[in-house]
């Protein structure tokens, strides 16, 4: 009866996903809510799940969030995140006051690395490298179970740096990374992201196709559509390769919705070794284990102790 029971939460920029889950990774129960999008409708949703949770586990639960951007170890104040409203404001503060316990906060693209290095698709590696590709382009590291966070909170985060070894037809695509803070020319994110790679297919052929009628046309054998997703492998390879001179992670797992295109799981090891110092490589390029829940499972096992 001294079971321990954790709260994991993934604030979305329109909802709020919740879990609860039991001491062996066990979810008991997961729930979503629509709010407001403003600071205060956030912490009341928040609070309204943790309440819900609390009551189904007769215990007062661990809480971990994750959240897009992240919270300055040095001001405590939200910084980087796309839900604007959460930005420069002292949201782990005021979550604890209005939970009444303490609360863990962490980048979301960490905590799908978090999940899938404790009992997701990297829970046989020591170091995993896990990648969100989704709307955005972001990663996470994490070693012997625990996420590396770095001195500036953005360790693994590689996605606005510029693309390696860029072909004459790339420098040429002229990419354009609406980031205040990028903006630079090649910014990896505007190939690799979702909407980055759908974009250039489109500018490069003149069509107006969603990512998903793209990989259909792919699974018809649609000469382009291969030709674009080729070279989308070759920029992944080059890109995974500069990571792993620097962190030789034993599993790279990919998240978000352009980890569901499997072609990527068989071509992009092959091409990995053309850009890396050493010939032969042992790490491994797996598809996420956890899908959607992997933000939320990630949030609950900040509490991992
Ligand atoms: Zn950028």
């Amino acid at each position: 009866m001294n079971k321990k029971f954790k709260i994991g939460i993934d604030y979305g920029g329109t909802k709020i996903e919740g879990v609860l889950i039991d001491d062996k990774g066990n979810q008991i129960e997961r729930k979503r809510y629509y709010y407001d999008k403003n600071y205060v409708s956030g912490i009341d949703t928040i609070k309204k799940l943790v309440d819900e949770f609390d009551n189904i586990s007769n215990q007062t639960c661990s809480v971990g969030l994750g959240i897009p951007g992240f919270s300055s170890k040095e001001t405590k104040l939200i910084t980087n995140a796309n839900s604007s409203w959460l930005n420069d404001k002292p949201f782990q503060k005021d979550l604890e006051i209005a939970l009444k316990r303490q609360v863990k906060l962490m980048n979301d693209a960490n905590c799908l690395t978090l999940s899938e290095a404790i009992d997701g698709a990297g829970k046989n590696y020591d170091s995993v490298f896990g990648i969100i590709i989704g709307s955005g382009f972001g990663g996470g590291l994490s070693y012997k179970k625990e996420i590396i966070e770095g001195a500036n909170q953005i360790a693994g985060d590689w996605g606005h740096q510029p693309l390696p070894y860029p072909t004459d037809e790339e420098i040429k695509l002229d990419v354009k990374c609406p980031s205040g803070n990028c903006g630079r020319p090649l910014c990896a994110e505007q190939f690799i992201s979702g909407t980055g790679f759908t974009n250039i297919f489109n500018k490069k052929y003149n069509t107006n196709l969603t990512t998903k009628e793209i990989v259909e046309l792919d699974k018809n054998n649609d000469d382009r559509a291969n030709l674009e997703f080729s070279l989308y492998e070759d920029r992944m390879a080059r890109l995974l390769a500069v990571m792993i001179g620097i962190f030789d992670p034993g599993a790279i797992v990919l998240g978000g919705g352009m980890s569901n295109i499997e072609r990527f799981y068989n071509n992009i090891p092959k091409l990995i070794p053309k850009y890396t110092f050493a010939k032969k490589i042992e790490t491994k390029v797996l598809k996420n284990l956890h899908g959607d829940s992997s933000g939320v499972r990630g949030a609950a096992w900040l509490w991992n102790n």
